[in-house]
């Protein structure tokens, strides 16, 4: 029995967790490849170049997009951001799961060109909650903060081009749901790879 790999992409407005909540994943599954994106953000005190992102200047990530080396990248909150391509498909091709967390816009365009890749969307418990959440991390001025919860109320928009969502209320709940959604995207008849389905036998015959 060979389970498929999959190319996931999380997406939900800044601060919902989205980062705490792949790095609990990756502690459990390290066997998966989480993506490192490059960025033109400046880093955050806690932030460590080559493990949260690349942190890169404009004519660095220039090249990057002239040379085709991006699967996918977007402006956001005035900052660019990409999923540098080679990794993903080196992980992809020795059977890891592939996991980006990136904005909707990434992830729409990731859906695009590679339209089995599965689609994930985190929700705060509340708009309260996101708020709360975004000034605990306290990496935003006020403003910046504000326009954060603006560009979220977007977000919520294009979760119907996603395929599932979750709730990241209690951390190790949203964990294990997010466990679930692989489990269930690897049981996919569609993706299976067994040998009682090979050759396309129809396991029941009319
Ligand atoms: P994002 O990557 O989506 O921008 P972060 O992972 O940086 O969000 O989380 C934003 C803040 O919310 C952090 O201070 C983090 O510790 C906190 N946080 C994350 N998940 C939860 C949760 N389930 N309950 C309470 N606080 C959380
Ligand atoms: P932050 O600055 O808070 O780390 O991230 C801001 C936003 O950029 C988040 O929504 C995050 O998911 C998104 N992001 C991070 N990396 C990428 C990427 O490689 N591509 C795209 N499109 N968005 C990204």
């Amino acid at each position: 029995m060979r389970f498929p790999n999959l190319l996931v992409v999380i997406s939900g407005p800044s601060g919902v967790g989205k980062g705490t909540l792949v790095s609990r994943y990756m502690e459990k599954h390290p066997e998966s490849y989480l993506s490192i994106s490059l960025t033109t953000r400046q880093p955050r005190p806690y932030e460590i170049c080559g493990k949260d992102y690349y942190f890169v200047s404009k004519a660095e990530f220039q090249r990057y997009i002239e040379s085709q080396r991006l699967l996918e990248w977007a402006e956001v909150f005035g900052d660019l951001y990409g999923t540098p391509r080679d990794p993903v498909e080196e992980a992809l091709q020795s059977g890891k799961d592939a996991i980006l967390e990136i904005d909707v816009q990434g992830g729409l365009r990731v859906k695009n060109c590679v339209p089995e890749a599965v689609l994930i969307f985190v929700l705060p418990p509340t708009r309260e909650e996101l708020r709360k959440r975004l000034m605990k991390r306290g990496t935003e001025n006020p403003s910046q903060l504000q326009h954060r919860l603006e560009v979220a109320e977007i977000e919520f928009k294009y979760i119907s081009y996603y395929d599932y969502y979750l709730i990241n209320d209690v951390l190790d709940v949203a964990v294990a749901d997010l466990e679930k959604i692989v489990f269930a995207e690897k049981h996919r008849v569609s993706r299976v790879r067994h040998p009682l389905l090979e050759g396309g036998d129809p396991l029941v015959r009319p």
